[in-house]
């Protein structure tokens, strides 16, 4: 498969067909960055909404190293994967100190920055700089592979570089930007995954291996990922007039410093969640089941039961919240969504994240 012949059919099909993305109107290295992060392992339609609240609060680099965490993991909540959040921060951070606020060109200084990995690296150089760099990411893959048919590991890292080489190699000095995209809208909106490519849209299907030789929907071939474990948790809605109890998680591991509402491994029934509580010192006036809730993570699913439960007196050990303050400054990870549902519920407010 000779790729240089792709660069001008796929250019001038995405002159055409290119999406209107917010990210789109004004790709500044900063923008670009943000989106570009936002959109490992999360849908285009859920970022937007999001990407769009974080750069009007959050306007450049500056603004963005000089934001509390706090209210950057609120911006971020029901994303998931927190850690790139957090990176960002970091990252932000370093760029003020390091290049006076505005992100570096080269691809290579830009992979240093906390939480920018070779595609992050390749998509701010190409998109923003106009840099011949590539950006392979799962789309990218999948492009390449049905193009070629290859049958190779595209889970392999050595696949990912093999392609990285291939593309760089031909890459147009004058439209670097614009192909970069252009690949990643064709993976996105025509060559699909899940064994559903639209070959009859695509401005490729002239050139493609994968399709001539009827392989394209069983392509690419990847290792298959470990099953996920499953975590039994039984999560407790405490409160105390118009307070909920809520605890920050562990510093390290899944939801890592993220608040909470106190939770306990195992799926408990309720004389054992009532124990619990005794052990918490939480004197209870009434114990409740609560809908059970399963959230999925990369590795991890959990599978949760719920209680809730009137208190006299606040212990301690937790923070007892007002709930409007809880919905509006306190990122909640979406896996208990459930159970904050139940307590907009409660007190009559709404928690639909894109209010908030
Ligand atoms: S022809 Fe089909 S398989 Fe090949 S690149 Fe286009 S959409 Fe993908």
């Amino acid at each position: 498969m000779d790729f240089s012949k792709i660069v001008r059919p796929l250019l001038r099909w995405y002159a055409g067909h290119a999406r209107t993305l917010p990210w789109r109107d004004d790709p500044t290295p900063y923008r670009v960055w943000v989106s570009e992060i936002m959109l490992q392992q999360t849908r285009t339609e859920t970022v937007i909404p999001y990407f769009e609240r974080f750069v009007r609060e959050i306007p450049d680099v500056r603004a963005l190293a000089a934001a509390p965490e706090e209210r950057l993991l609120k911006l971020w909540e029901g994303l998931g994967y927190y850690s790139r959040v957090r990176n960002l921060h970091r990252a932000a951070a370093v760029v003020v100190e390091e290049y006076g606020g505005a992100l570096p060109h080269g691809a290579a200084q830009l992979r240093k920055l906390p939480g920018v990995g070779e595609y992050t690296a390749g998509a701010i150089s190409s998109i923003a700089y106009g840099l011949p760099e590539p950006a392979v990411d799962g789309n990218v893959l999948r492009v390449a592979a049905r193009l070629a048919a290859s049958r190779e590991n595209t889970a392999d890292p050595a696949c990912r570089r093999r392609v990285r080489e291939v593309l760089r190699g031909v890459y147009p000095k004058d439209a670097a930007s614009a192909f970069t995209q252009s690949l990643m809208e064709l993976g996105a909106t025509v060559c699909l995954p899940n064994g559903a490519p639209l070959c009859d849209r695509c401005p490729l299907a002239a050139l493609c291996e994968g399709r001539r030789t009827g392989q394209a929907g069983a392509l690419p071939v990847r290792s298959p990922r470990p099953k996920r474990k499953v975590q039994r948790r039984t999560v407790f809605l405490l409160l105390c007039g118009r307070r909920a109890a809520v605890r920050r998680r562990p510093q390290t591991g899944l939801l890592a410093g993220l608040w909470e509402f106190p939770s306990v491994a195992g799926t408990l029934p309720a004389a054992r969640a009532e124990k619990v509580l005794g052990q918490w010192g939480v004197a209870p006036v009434s114990v409740r089941p609560l809908p059970k809730a399963r959230h999925i993570f990369t590795h991890v699913e959990w599978k949760m039961a719920g209680y809730v439960a009137q208190v006299r007196v606040p212990v301690a050990d937790f923070s007892w919240i007002q709930p409007e303050t809880l919905l509006e400054k306190y990122a909640i990870p979406s896996a208990f969504r459930t159970y904050l549902q139940f307590l907009g519920k409660t007190f009559g407010l709404g928690t639909d994240r894109g209010r908030l």
